[in-house]
């Protein structure tokens, strides 16, 4: 399985196309929409998480580009604030790899950033958003300021 944030540009033929709808249909894959900037007849631009079998995301990507989509993809990576964070233990049940967990007798929340593949399940359960994706550069908000014009 494959996880991985893309920044899609879409010419402005294909704003009134369901490419996302498609892509999802034919590749077997599952996504997260992080931002959307699309009007009729105007460029638009999607920050967009896929996720899917490494092969089948590829060839998603590829059907992408055949409409003109212009494909960027971001290096994620995922942060815990330790200041909000308060070990409630949430997120441990859904890290898919045990990048949190809780350690005893302390019954203390760790974070293992080594053993974390991104993935960002962990950021929506947080009740304090204590678990924030960083993109290359800045936090998801400064590189939507960035690239959305
Ligand atoms: S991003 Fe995924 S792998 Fe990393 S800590 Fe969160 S749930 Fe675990
Ligand atoms: S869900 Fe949030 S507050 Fe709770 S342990 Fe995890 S990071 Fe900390």
């Amino acid at each position: 399985m494959s996880t991985r944030i893309y920044i899609l540009r879409f010419p402005k033929e294909t704003s009134n196309e369901p490419i996302i709808y498609q892509l999802v249909k034919q590749y077997d894959v599952e996504f997260n929409i992080l931002k959307a900037d699309i009007l009729p007849q105007r460029e638009g631009l999607m920050i967009l998480e896929l996720k899917g079998i490494k092969d089948k995301v590829n060839s998603g990507l590829e059907f992408l580009k055949s409409f003109g989509v212009k494909v960027e993809r971001l290096a994620a990576s995922i942060r815990r604030d330790d200041e909000k964070c308060f070990q409630c233990g949430a997120c441990t049940g859904i890290c898919p790899v045990g990048a949190l967990a809780i350690q005893r007798p302390e019954m203390t929340v760790v974070f293992d950033p080594e053993k974390c593949t991104g993935c960002s399940l962990c950021v929506p359960v947080c009740p304090v958003r204590a678990m924030e994706v960083s993109l290359g550069a800045g936090t998801l908000a400064e590189v939507e300021e960035k690239t959305i014009v």
